[in-house]
């Protein structure tokens, strides 16, 4: 079995720009039939780490808006918070950061809310039964969408070799309690030289596990569920988080992530990948080097497994930028495994396995 992936390459002439271009894809793929009059429309973005120039463009955000509106129904451009202590850790911080990268009611046409609410522990628990987990945590104005539409900018990820859709939805629909379970070992530390002793982790664990010794925050490993709660009240960035998610497991959690997070749509989802400022770097830094290849174009399709592989292998097939990071590796024929080292290929072969979509698929390009 095979899925369909819609293509269309970069280039844009007299009467035939982007926006064209896009919405071609967007209505052959057929991945907005699914919307209903009134539906609430979540449209998944990554807004960019402020210093970041390369994230996705918020116009193309403005043209699937105004698709989904043809619809008559209500959409909403969404992320969630951060688990790093930058300037997308709370709703707030997220909210400017975002407004200040572009995704403005006035740009978009549409309200950016943050899935994760105000701190990031909003969030509903789906049970799922995967190779891993068994429940995963889901931003709430995510879960309670009608319709996820999911739009990604492709381009390279430290930990998991790319960032496409699977990622988008796996990490980036996550809660903040989500991305911890995701990334990290059981237990957070505490860095005593910045514990101040305010008590507010403490009193946030629902599992007793922190007391105050010698006013110092110290957590009792056997009472710790790993739940993350005290790291996102912490004032004082004094809980560390324990980065100790191997690549493999770490691709496995994140794609059972994303299946917890199809389970809450009904099959009322779809894709767009874009294959523009394709950067070695994932979209939470603040720069932005420049593309390993060319821009290659836009994708759409209503499966994540088949969408992500059709565009690691557009970028694998493209020639590399001679002036980029890839520029010793002129002959490179796997792109992402060389910048990063990744076995890229788990979180599209565990995400066939697990029923989350096809790796096989049927290209149809379209001028
Ligand atoms: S919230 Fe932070 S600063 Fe306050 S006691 Fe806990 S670890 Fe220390
Ligand atoms: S991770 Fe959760 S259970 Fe563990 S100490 Fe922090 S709040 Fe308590």
């Amino acid at each position: 079995m095979e899925s369909q992936v819609y293509y269309t390459d970069a280039r844009a002439r007299y009467k035939r720009n982007l926006y064209d271009k896009l919405e071609t894809i967007v209505k052959r793929s057929e991945i907005l039939n699914c919307i209903e009059k009134n539906d609430l429309v979540a449209i998944k973005i990554h807004a960019g780490e402020p210093g970041n120039t390369t994230f996705l463009n918020p116009t193309f955000v403005r043209k699937i808006v105004e698709m989904v509106k043809e619809r008559e129904a209500k959409p909403f451009i969404t992320d969630t918070t951060t688990l790093y202590v930058h300037k997308r850790h709370n709703a707030i911080d997220h909210s400017i950061s975002a407004l200040k990268n572009g995704f403005s009611y006035s740009t978009v046409d549409a309200p950016f809310l943050v899935a994760d609410g105000l701190i990031g522990d909003d969030y509903f628990t789906v049970k799922i039964d995967g190779e891993i987990l068994k429940e995963v945590y889901i931003g709430s104005s995510i879960f309670n969408a009608d319709v996820l539409i999911v739009l990604s900018h492709f381009k390279g990820h430290e930990l998991t070799g790319f960032g496409g859709a699977i990622k988008n939805v796996g990490m980036g629909c996550a809660s903040k309690r989500g991305k911890f379970h995701q990334h990290s070992g059981v237990f957070p530390e505490i860095i005593k030289e910045k514990c101040t002793g305010c008590k507010l982790c403490v009193n946030r664990c629902s599992f007793n596990a922190i007391s105050l010794i010698n006013k110092i925050a110290t957590i009792d490993e056997k009472k710790c569920k790993g739940c993350g709660d005290c790291l996102v009240v912490c004032k004082s960035s004094a809980i560390k988080i324990r980065w100790v998610a191997k690549a493999k497991e770490f691709q496995k959690k994140m794609t059972e992530y994303a299946y917890g997070v199809l389970k809450t749509k009904k099959a009322k989802v779809g894709y767009v990948n874009f294959l523009i400022n394709i950067t070695p770097d994932c979209d939470c830094c603040d720069w932005s080097d420049v593309s390993i290849v060319p821009d290659l174009g836009i994708l759409a399709s209503k499966d994540m497994v088949a969408i992500d592989k059709a565009s690691v292998d557009l970028v694998n097939k493209a020639p590399i930028n001679p002036l980029g990071k890839l520029k010793e590796k002129i002959e490179s024929k796997d792109k992402f495994y060389d910048l990063n080292k990744v076995n890229w290929r788990v979180q599209l072969e565990h995400g066939q396995k697990i029923g989350l979509g096809n790796i096989n698929y049927k290209l149809i390009t379209i001028d």
